[in-house]
């Protein structure tokens, strides 16, 4: 039955599916599709908005309009049914949840892959990081694209031990909804200094132009170093600019 009632509304262009509204969200009413935060059926969600403050993009409201009345009965049987189908249904990919390694831990595997780790954090993708993740405060931030891991071997040794990894490819990725994460990365985390990794092709060439447009966006001037990194995995050029 349609009332007249607040619900949330959810603004596809701020949003970037970080996922951080879905555990928020006890009734379970929101999912993330698409790379977009969805309603999963109006009649799970109570208008109440436990998940506005989680949103770090300022993407969800409450708008008072006719919808399906919020039916606890039906949250209940979905949430039931969510728990005997986990992790298949699990509402947002678990490469999205937010952790911090303790430092010096070291994962079993990374004996047998002949190296230890020195990832201090997870997620690593651009796309996946939202700007308030705990590691980036006053982090002194690894940009890298896609290849440099795979071209250069000693890319932990060399580039990651002390800093806060995001990755990503300037061709086949987002540039804008990139340009807006770092912008608001800069304005909010307290970075301290960036070191972007980029390839030698020209497809990889936008990636240093994308972090330091986001910084000017921001009203930032922080030390950067960029290097790059040749298809043999050669370092061929590295340049530093003082703030
Ligand atoms: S927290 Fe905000 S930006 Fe992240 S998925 Fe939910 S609505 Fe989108
Ligand atoms: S732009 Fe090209 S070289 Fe750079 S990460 Fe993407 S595919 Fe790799």
């Amino acid at each position: 039955m349609k009332v007249m009632r607040k619900i949330i509304e959810i603004d596809e262009e701020k949003c970037d599916g970080c996922g951080q509204c879905v555990p928020a969200c006890a009734e379970g009413a929101i999912t993330v599709q698409d790379g977009k935060a969805r309603l999963v059926a109006e009649r799970y969600c109570d208008g109440l908005g436990a998940c506005l403050g989680e949103c770090p993009r300022d993407a969800i409201r409450i708008v008072e309009r006719e919808a399906e009345d919020f039916d606890e009965e039906a949250v209940e049987a979905y949430l039931e049914e969510q728990e005997k189908h986990q992790p298949a249904a699990a509402a947002c990919c678990p490469s999205q949840q937010v952790a911090v390694f303790e430092p010096g831990a070291r994962f079993p595997s990374a004996e047998a892959s002949g190296g230890d780790s020195a990832l201090s954090h997870w997620p690593v993708q651009i796309h996946l990081v939202p700007p308030t993740a705990p590691f980036l405060k006053g982090a002194d931030l690894l940009v890298t694209a896609d290849c440099v891991p795979v071209a250069y071997g000693a890319f932990h040794r060399d580039f990651v031990q002390g800093k806060v990894v995001l990755m990503g490819c300037p061709k086949f990725d987002d540039v804008p909804a990139y340009l807006q994460k770092f912008t608001d990365i800069f304005k909010q985390a307290g970075i301290r200094s960036v070191t972007i990794l980029s390839m030698e092709v020209p497809c990889c060439s936008a990636l240093p132009g994308i972090v330091k447009k986001a910084m000017a966006a921001a009203g930032k001037n922080i030390p950067v170093e960029e290097v790059l990194i040749g298809r043999r995995g050669a370092i061929l050029d590295r340049v530093q600019s003082a703030a």
